[in-house]
Parts: structure tokens; C-alpha cells; sequence
């Protein structure tokens, strides 16, 4: 698999039938389709918000004299489980660096406080060492470390159980439940431990066990963007920004005999040949409207999202009280159980960021944050993992030239920048092969393809 391999298709050099394509949505997908589209199409890159990149959102600001750039939204990835997200980096020649992936939980109920790294984090209080409920999470800790993935064989077969499920069939201790596993997840996916339990047990364990989160050894080197991960995408888009638009929300999409007519607010109406949803999938729906078909409506709405607020602040006493329970993400477990469990990223150690004050990042802060500590305030949606979406993943390349539209995002997988970068892929790989059709076609000519290339990105169908 190599991306530089699609810069040599035929239909590129001799020069075919050019699409002109709108992108809605500038987040890693959009910008990943709108990257490969932009050497053989006339792309339009349509995004409602004021800045490109989507949840690729760096924050820069001044602090104590100081600039400083810090990301609110993407931050980490790896080589192992981003393969196609890092050679793109590689291919842009884009500076990255290593960072420690440790986690802390400070629960406020029991007031145990612990990271999860080394002995001294785990043992932060010494207390601990002689607190039999603590020694049980770490017992079961390590037993679902080692069994998880056999009593998910044993339990669910073919059929798709959720978290809660699980921890019905088997028993596990409430502390490692309520003050690991599900703080764990939820950090990862950012929603609430609530939803976390209706997750599809099997999609939690394969991913920590492709993540080396079940092993001490096999896990990766994360890395973060050197200076912020708006660095990427201005080399991502160096040579087609000017066909980006910002702040063009796009409100509707009729499918037309000329193409699909997209409304944008306050422009004139356009036609494009091919319109890419890059945006959420029940944005998507939403911009749809009745003009969905029964096949969008039926795998769109598969995908729900959860709300989340995040607070970029200096306000350290959001950490652990301990400083050697303090981690890279930083789990917070309120008093009352109903309210959202908070994570603070400090940033100082994912990003390297070099200031005497404690830069953090607060997703879900229910006003424990200090206001005139505040530097700025965002609200992002991400996708939560019901039992229905594998069925519904599967279906992904019927929504590719789905009657002129093409769906990608990160919600196509785990919810993660390389499953943006895969299910943009996807759509590029399809839409390589139509004009050469429409071209063979306007032509005259047969359309048994003589001329297409294979795929380069055969592999990475989402
Ligand atoms: C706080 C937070 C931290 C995260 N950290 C990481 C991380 O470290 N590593 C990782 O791999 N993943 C992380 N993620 C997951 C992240 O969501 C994905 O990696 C990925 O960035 C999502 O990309 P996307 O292109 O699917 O969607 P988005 O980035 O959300 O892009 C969709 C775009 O569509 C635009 N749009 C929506 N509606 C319209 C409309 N009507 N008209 C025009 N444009 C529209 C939006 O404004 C947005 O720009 C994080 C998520 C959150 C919320």
C-alpha cells in the first residue's frame, strides 16, 4: 500500500474527464478525500465552522509572555494502529514527536487517587499498598488483562454483548469496573461511563488488544505533531487552500439529473457531479433531510454522538491532588455519581509544552475550572459505539457513489484519525474508477476498464 502510487494513474497523466466535487466538511476525512481528489477534479472544500481541520483544532495564545500552541481535539496517534495517517505525515515530510500515554484516575467519592504507569504512580498513596479494595483492582486488572479476550469467546459467540453485559456474566470487583475499566474507555472514546456500558463488549477488547492496552510489553510509541497539529494540515492543503471555503455551512442536497444540487448559507445554490459528506453522519442526515433514500437513512443513523465541552485552562487543581498520580490523561470520578466524569490532558507532558504553569485540557468541567483560568472554551461531538454498528459499517461501500454522494468520516471506525484517513480512502479509490467510466462513456467507448490501473489503496477499504 502506498499513497504516492495514486499520483501515477493513467487517468492523471493522459489527463480524463475532470469531476468537479464538493467536500462538506474539512475535518481529517474531508481534507484526506479533498488531498487525493485535488490533482484530477475541481474540488470545492465546503466547511461551516471558521477554521480547516475539524477536531484538528491547535489553540495558540500567549501565557506569562510566552506562545504557546496546544491542540483541543486530535492530538495523539501511532505507526502501529495509524499506518495510513503516518505515511501520509511521512509523505508531507511533517515533524512529530514521542509522548507518554499514561493515565490517572482521582476519584472523589473514595478520594483514591493512582496512575497507571510505574509503582510509584500506582502507589502514589501509600495507603495503597495495604488497601484491600485498591489490591483487588489491580488483581483483576491483570486477570482481564490476561482473560478478556476467552471469556468474550465463552460469552458472546456470534452475538454482540455489551460492556454491561459482560460485567454481569462475569465478576469482576466494582473498584476495577467503576475506577478503571470504565474510566478507561471513556477517556479513550470521550463519553460518559454511561455510555461506555453500552458499548459492544467485543470492540473494547479488540481495540485495547490492538492498542497493547491488554499487555505491559506489546504497547505502541504515541507520538503527537511537533508545534501542534495544525501543522499538518497546512502542509496537507498548501497547494489547494484556495479552494477551501469557510464558514459555508451547506443546509440541503437534491440529487438532480445535472448532479446533486448543494445550498449553502447566504450563496447561491450549486451543481457539483459528486458531493463527499465528510461531516458527521447525522449532519449528514440532517443536511439530507427527505431527500435521504432508505439506504442513507438506515446505516446513517446508526451512529450517535455525544456532546462534548472542552475547556482549555492553567487551572492545575484539576489534577490529582498527589503530583505523582499526575498523568498524561487524567481521570476525574465526581461525587455524584449522575454527573459526567471528567478527563484533563496535561498538556505540558502530551505535547512537551514547555511553561511553568500546567496547561490543560478539560473535556466535560462542570465549573471545577477556576474561570479567569480559562483560555478558551469548544464544543466537539463524537461518535458513541452502539451493538448495531459493525451490521452497519459493513455496509460503508453502498454509500460510496450512493446516487452522486460519498460518505466518509472517522465513524466509519473507531472513531479515530486513521479512520478518517481509511474511509476517505475509500471514496477516492470508488471515484477513481467512475470518470474514467464517464469518460470511456461520453466517448463511445467499452467500459471494461482496459485502462484502469489496480487500486493502490486496495487494502484499505473501511
Ligand atoms: C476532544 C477530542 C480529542 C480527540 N483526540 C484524538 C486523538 O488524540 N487521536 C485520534 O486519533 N482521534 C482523536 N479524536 C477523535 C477525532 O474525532 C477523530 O480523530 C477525527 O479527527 C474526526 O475526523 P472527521 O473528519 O471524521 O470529523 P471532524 O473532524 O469532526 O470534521 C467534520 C467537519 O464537518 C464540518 N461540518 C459539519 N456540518 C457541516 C455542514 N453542514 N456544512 C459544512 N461543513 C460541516 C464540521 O465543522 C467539521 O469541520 C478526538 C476527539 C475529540 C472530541
Amino acid at each position: 500500500m502506498n499513497f504516492s502510487l495514486y499520483k501515477e494513474s493513467p487517468r492523471r497523466q493522459g489527463g480524463t474527464h475532470r469531476m468537479k466535487i464538493a467536500i462538506v466538511g474539512s475535518g481529517i476525512a474531508g481534507l484526506t478525500a479533498a488531498y487525493w481528489l485535488y490533482p484530477d477534479h475541481e474540488i470545492t472544500v465546503l466547511e461551516s465552522g471558521a477554521h480547516v481541520g475539524g477536531h484538528v483544532h491547535t489553540a495558540q495564545f500567549e501565557l506569562d509572555g510566552a506562545a504557546h500552541a496546544v491542540d483541543t481535539g486530535f492530538i495523539v496517534y501511532n505507526e502501529r494502529n495509524y499506518p495510513l495517517f503516518s505515511q501520509l505525515l511521512a509523505e508531507l515530510d511533517v515533524a512529530t514527536q514521542p509522548t507518554s500515554m499514561s493515565f490517572s484516575v482521582h476519584c472523589a467519592r473514595t478520594d483514591l487517587e493512582y496512575r497507571g504507569a510505574d509503582f510509584n504512580g500506582l502507589f502514589a498513596q501509600r495507603r495503597n499498598l495495604l488497601n484491600p479494595r485498591f489490591l483487588r483492582l489491580l488483581w483483576d486488572w491483570q486477570r482481564f488483562s490476561r482473560q478478556a479476550q476467552r471469556q468474550l469467546e465463552l460469552a458472546s459467540g456470534d452475538c454482540e454483548w455489551t460492556v454491561g453485559q459482560f460485567f454481569e456474566r462475569f465478576p469482576y470487583s466494582t473498584a476495577f469496573i467503576e475506577q478503571y475499566f470504565l474510566p478507561m474507555a471513556s477517556a479513550i472514546w470521550s463519553c460518559p461511563t454511561q455510555a461506555v456500558r453500552e458499548f459492544p463488549i467485543r470492540f473494547v477488547v479488540e481495540f485495547y488488544r490492538n492498542h497493547g492496552l491488554l499487555s505491559y510489553r506489546r504497547r505502541p510509541q504515541w507520538r503527537v505533531i511537533q508545534g501542534g497539529s495544525f501543522r499538518y494540515v497546512q502542509k496537507l492543503i498548501r497547494p489547494w487552500r484556495h479552494r477551501i471555503r469557510l464558514r459555508a455551512r451547506v443546509t440541503s442536497l437534491r440529487r438532480i439529473p445535472e448532479g446533486v444540487l448543494v445550498r449553502t448559507l447566504g450563496r447561491e445554490p450549486e451543481v457539483f457531479d459528486h458531493v463527499v459528506m465528510a461531516c458527521h453522519s447525522d449532519q449528514a442526515l440532517k443536511i439530507l433531510g427527505p431527500q435521504a433514500t432508505p439506504t442513507e437513512r438506515a446505516i446513517l443513523s446508526q451512529f450517535p454522538y455525544e456532546r462534548n465541552k472542552v475547556v482549555l485552562h492553567w487551572d492545575e487543581r484539576v489534577l490529582p491532588r498527589n503530583r505523582r498520580a499526575w498523568a498524561s490523561w487524567n481521570y476525574y470520578l465526581p461525587h455524584d455519581a449522575s454527573d459526567k466524569a471528567q478527563v484533563t490532558y496535561y498538556m505540558n507532558r502530551l505535547q512537551g509544552i514547555d511553561s511553568p504553569r500546567a496547561i490543560c485540557v478539560t473535556l466535560n468541567d462542570t465549573g471545577r475550572v477556576r474561570s479567569d483560568r480559562v483560555i478558551r472554551e469548544i464544543t466537539y461531538h463524537h461518535p458513541v459505539f452502539t451493538t448495531s454498528r459493525t451490521a452497519a459499517q459493513a455496509r460503508h461501500p453502498e454509500l460510496i457513489d450512493h446516487q452522486g454522494i460519498s460518505y466518509c468520516g472517522a465513524y466509519w471506525g473507531s472513531g479515530f484519525h486513521e479512520d478518517g484517513v481509511r474511509s476517505a480512502t475509500a471514496v477516492v479509490n470508488r471515484l477513481r474508477e467512475l470518470p474514467c467510466k464517464a469518460a470511456f462513456m461520453r466517448a463511445g467507448c467499452d467500459t471494461d476498464g482496459t485502462s484502469r490501473s489496480s487500486t493502490p489503496f486496495a487494502t484499505a477499504s473501511s
